[in-house]
């Protein structure tokens, strides 16, 4: 292996994993290293209670024509299904409506299981970056993340997002079938039927707090769950859950987005890229521009070397 030609990529996200899987197929050798035990950034299944529950992205959609093209490929492999393109709205003070937009996406074995099956025969390292890597090298992850290992040119801010999933004996009753917008509530802002979207049907919810709520309990952000489910029960007029599991999103979502699909500079006689959802010209950060984030560094990347 020749490692001063490859390329080394910080971040398993999809962004890191779009990246390194284009650098592969153009034939360039790549070492990914993520601190986390498993691959999947923000696109995180963990099994609770016996099953995956999505604690990160809920869902994707497929604008993109590139991402269209693996998308079709994961459908046919049985990886991705169509969920819904309708969400419930709750308005704080209006009786609640639905809203249509674009197909949402899910998967039966949780969204990290796409990061998974693009990094399938490429080897990611569990290693937690202090520094920058020698040699080539991507990172690709959230500007405050990246800005601990380089200079970010006009680095965005991220918004926090505590994610309170909750198990239930059945959920009989529940005002909407797949997941409900929340809009101008002080605690919540959405709540995602996990087994509907999964298509398993288990009784389990998914609630994200709004950033402000989150805000205030990233030092201790187990306290924050017994002011969602009471938010829960009480919007849905549904009971306490049995069980339930918190995971703290310091940085969530980018707001603001950089103007181009990713950053690459040459410093010192070496190539540095950055990518990421915050790399969204289109305006919307979400796991189909972290993929295109990825993938367009990665030929930025290839035509630089040639
Ligand atoms: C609560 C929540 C809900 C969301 N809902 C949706 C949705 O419904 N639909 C949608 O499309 N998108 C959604 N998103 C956004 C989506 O998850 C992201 O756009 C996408 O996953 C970003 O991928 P990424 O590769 O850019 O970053 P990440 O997934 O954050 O990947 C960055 C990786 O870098 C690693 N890393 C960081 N620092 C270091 C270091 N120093 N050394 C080594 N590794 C490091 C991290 O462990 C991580 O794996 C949601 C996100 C959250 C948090």
């Amino acid at each position: 292996m020749r490692t001063e030609r490859g390329v080394t990529i910080v971040g398993a996200g999809m962004a890191g994993a779009a990246c390194a899987v284009a650098l592969r197929a153009a034939g360039v050798e790549v070492r990914v290293l993520d601190r986390g035990r498993v691959p999947g950034g923000r696109m995180s299944s963990p099994a609770l209670h016996d099953r995956r529950v999505d604690l990160g992205a809920g869902y994707f959609t497929v604008r993109d024509k590139g991402f269209a093209e693996l998308v079709a490929r994961w459908d046919k492999a049985g990886l991705v299904h169509r969920w819904t393109d309708t969400f419930a709205v709750f308005d704080a003070g209006e009786p609640p409506r639905t809203s249509s937009g674009p197909t949402r996406w899910g998967t039966p074995a949780g969204l990290r299981s796409l990061v998974r099956e693009l990094l399938s025969d490429i080897e990611v390292t569990s290693s937690t970056c202090d520094t920058l890597p020698s040699g080539d090298v991507v990172v690709a992850m959230p500007d405050p993340q990246a800005a601990r290992l380089l200079a970010v040119p006009d680095a965005v801010d991220y918004q926090p997002v505590i994610a309170v999933a909750c198990g239930y004996r059945d959920l009989g009753g529940l005002p909407f079938t797949d997941a409900a917008f929340v809009n101008g509530h002080p605690h919540l802002s959405f709540v995602a039927h996990d087994g509907a979207r999964r298509g398993d049907g288990a009784p389990v919810l998914v609630a994200h707090t709004t950033g402000e709520l989150a805000a205030a309990h990233l030092a201790a952000p187990d306290d924050v769950a017994p002011t969602v489910t009471s938010a829960v029960s009480e919007l849905f007029d549904i009971d306490t859950p049995d069980w339930t599991h918190v995971h703290r999103w310091t940085f969530a979502k980018p707001v603001a987005q950089h103007e181009s699909s990713h950053h690459l500079s040459m410093a010192e006689g070496r190539l540095i890229g950055l990518a990421g959802d915050q790399w969204c010209p289109q305006g919307a950060p979400r796991v189909e521009s972290a993929w295109r984030s990825g993938t367009d560094l990665a030929a930025a990347i290839v035509a630089a070397r040639s």
